[in-house]
């Protein structure tokens, strides 16, 4: 949801087209500044989200924050902008911050994964308190150098950053899209990726679902995003993710391919699978 009007607008909108969350880029996906924080705006959002049962609130950081850079600059304008965007987001206490871990660019996971918990540890450290929101990092399709390929490689970052600062929010955001494209069946074997995903990360780090239905097959580790139900997915697969025990208790956010009607429309599309079992 695009976040130009501020708070009060992005939740009015949710509302009216049924959602009771919402995601946003905390500024340009591409980077660049973000806009002040309207403190008036918090303040009305935050009466209209608790009057209107919304929350919880997922901020997305822009996609050209790479944390497992090569080069020092590309490194540094990920860490001072999700310090910054941290930081923002305790007007809003509570709230969710998604991020890809990164992309190694040819110097080796091992390296990724080193350079991302150590960003995560310098900017926790750096933070004075520990943050009231919950960081999220994202399953990724393995796209070219992509880091958090597999569950391996997500429990490794948070169990490196854990060993060496405690009492951090870290969880893990399930994109559907990724981890089919990542070569996970949750097509046929929902239920055994998700023990999977409990042996390696452990379930209770699953914080959030990005319901993205994928434009290729299995495997291909492409990311191409496709609407509900018009993927290689398809709409059984999605049937059975709203209802599984372990899932549908999550909030699910869309990344569709849509306009805002189109998201009202899988929006009813989803809740009527909800219903249906
Ligand atoms: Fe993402
Ligand atoms: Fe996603
Ligand atoms: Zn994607």
């Amino acid at each position: 949801m695009s976040s130009s009007g501020g708070y009060l607008a992005m939740a009015q909108t949710a509302v009216s087209i049924g959602a009771d969350v919402f995601q946003f880029f905390t500024r340009n996906p591409r980077g660049g500044a973000a806009k002040p924080i309207d403190k008036a705006d918090v303040d009305s959002f935050l009466e209209y989200a608790e009057r209107n049962g919304i929350g919880p609130i997922l901020a997305h950081a822009p996609y050209t924050l790479n944390a497992a850079g090569e080069e020092p600059r590309v490194r540094e304008f990920a860490e001072s902008t999700m310090m910054d965007d941290l930081k923002r987001l305790e007007f809003t206490p509570g709230a969710m911050y998604n991020f890809h871990p990164g992309s190694h660019v040819g110097q080796g996971v091992e390296k990724g994964i080193e350079l991302i918990s150590g960003m995560l540890v310098r900017i926790f450290d750096a933070f004075g308190r520990i943050p009231s929101t919950t960081i999220l990092l994202e399953t990724m399709a393995g796209k070219g150098s992509e880091v958090g390929r597999d569950f391996e490689e997500l429990r490794e970052i948070i169990d490196r950053t854990e060993s060496r600062i405690k009492g951090v929010r870290l969880g893990v955001c399930l994109d559907t899209c990724h981890v089919w494209d990542g070569g996970y069946d949750i097509v046929n074997d929902l239920g055994g990726v998700l023990d999977e995903f409990d042996n390696v990360v452990g379930i209770a780090r699953l914080k959030a679902i990005h319901a993205n239905d994928s434009m290729n097959v299995r495997g291909s580790h492409k990311d191409r995003h496709e609407k509900i139900g018009k993927g290689k997915i398809g709409i059984d697969a999605f049937a059975h993710i709203v209802n599984e025990p372990r899932l549908r208790e999550l909030p699910f956010y869309l990344e569709t391919p849509c306009d805002l009607q189109g998201y009202k429309e899988e929006i009813a599309l989803l809740k009527s699978l909800a219903q249906g079992e």
